[in-house]
């Protein structure tokens, strides 16, 4: 008899009550993966006051969910969290569990997939089922895609960033069950978190962004990459970057790009100083049209975009930004005026 297959689980998080982009993203991936598989898609949220957000994720996609709802539970707590999360695998058996790749979810996984002795994929970049439920796990991997099963172990867990997915459109009348789950009392914690500050927001969204200008090792140095912020300033850009600049310190980790960090799928992206590593490209998959700077004329990023400029960064940008100033300033003073 054929074995019967678990519901496919996602892992919500809320900030402010709100539930996070990431997690409707992944809800209406294990909407798709569930209906394929012929099982239910259920969520488990934890948080305080989460009525509203327990009714976003019905109309996301989930037939159940597992609400854990306390006061100190509104700020992610790894341990606590890790504690619920692994006693509702435990009792009702998901066949997969799907968690963010973010802040919290990078931390979180892990120890729910310890502690359920299971594999975790992480940063994964697509996700699909074999026949007997098994999920392939892809990740980018020795200069390409690998896939990763997890055949022996249940819940199959994968992290996936913000991006990758689409959400599904919300349908309010969609019907759902919310389920209270049992929270235990605050106790006594190695590790707390007291609070969480918001770093301020770039003004434009690197997923959402219809221009992308990414900056890489070869900026040089802090005063090269202020250099390829005027450039993304000057275009209405949003300024992303490769892993070099975040370990030089010159953009935090938040502007990062690729399979660590965000995924993005612009109209236009114009990668400056980078080589093209596949780790970076993965990010820019969805990326209409793409442009490079690179001075090394045998550098891989050549191959990989429609148009190419071989110069040294630092002296090709500001030649550019003028002209992209002096474009804006003559369209400006050219409109003509608007009929009313
Ligand atoms: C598991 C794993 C995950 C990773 N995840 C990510 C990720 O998410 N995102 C990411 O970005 N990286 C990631 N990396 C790192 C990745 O492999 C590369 O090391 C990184 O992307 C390289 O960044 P880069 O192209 O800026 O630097 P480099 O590879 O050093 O390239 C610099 C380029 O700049 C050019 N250059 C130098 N000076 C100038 C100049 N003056 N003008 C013009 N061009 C110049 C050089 O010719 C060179 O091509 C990951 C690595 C691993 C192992």
């Amino acid at each position: 008899m054929k074995k019967r297959l678990g519901p496919v689980w996602v892992m919500a998080e809320q900030r402010g009550c709100e539930v996070e982009t990431v997690s409707l993203q992944l809800l209406g991936k294990a909407r798709r993966l569930a209906d394929e598989l012929g099982v239910a898609c259920e969520s488990v949220i934890l948080g305080h006051n989460l009525g509203e957000a327990a009714r976003r994720l019905i109309a996301g996609g989930a037939d159940r969910v597992f609400v854990g709802d306390a006061p100190h539970l509104a700020l992610y707590q790894s341990l606590p969290y890790r504690d619920i999360l692994c006693a509702l695998v435990e009792e009702h058996k998901p066949e997969i569990l799907l968690l963010g790749s973010t802040f919290l979810g990078r931390e979180l996984a892990p120890l729910a997939a310890a502690r359920l002795k299971t594999g975790l994929a992480a940063h994964c970049t697509g996700l699909r089922h074999d026949k007997d439920g098994n999920l392939e796990q892809q990740i980018p991997a020795y200069g390409g895609l690998m896939s990763i099963v997890c055949p022996n172990r249940r819940p199959q867990m994968a992290t996936v960033a913000k991006g990758v997915f689409k959400a599904a459109e919300p349908d309010e009348n969609r019907k759902g069950e919310i389920v209270p789950v049992r929270v235990p009392g605050e106790t006594e914690l190695g590790v707390r978190t007291l609070e969480i500050v918001q770093e301020a927001p770039p003004e434009i969204e690197l997923e959402e962004a219809d221009v992308v200008v990414c900056g890489g090792a070869g900026a040089g140095s802090a005063e090269g990459w202020e250099i390829v912020r005027e450039l993304a300033v000057a275009l209405g850009a949003a300024l992303g970057c490769t892993r070099p600049v975040v370990d030089e310190g010159w953009a935090p980790l938040d502007a990062m790009i690729g399979q660590s960090g965000k995924m993005v799928s612009p109209r236009v992206y114009i990668g400056v100083g980078l080589s093209g590593e596949q780790q970076h490209m993965v990010g820019v998959v969805g990326a209409q049209f793409m442009a490079a700077v690179n001075q090394d004329p045998k550098s891989a990023i050549f191959q990989q975009v429609d148009l190419g400029v071989v110069e040294d960064c630092r002296k090709f940008l500001p030649v550019l930004i003028e002209k992209i100033k002096a474009f804006r300033k003559e369209r400006t003073f050219c409109r003509p005026p608007s009929v009313s």
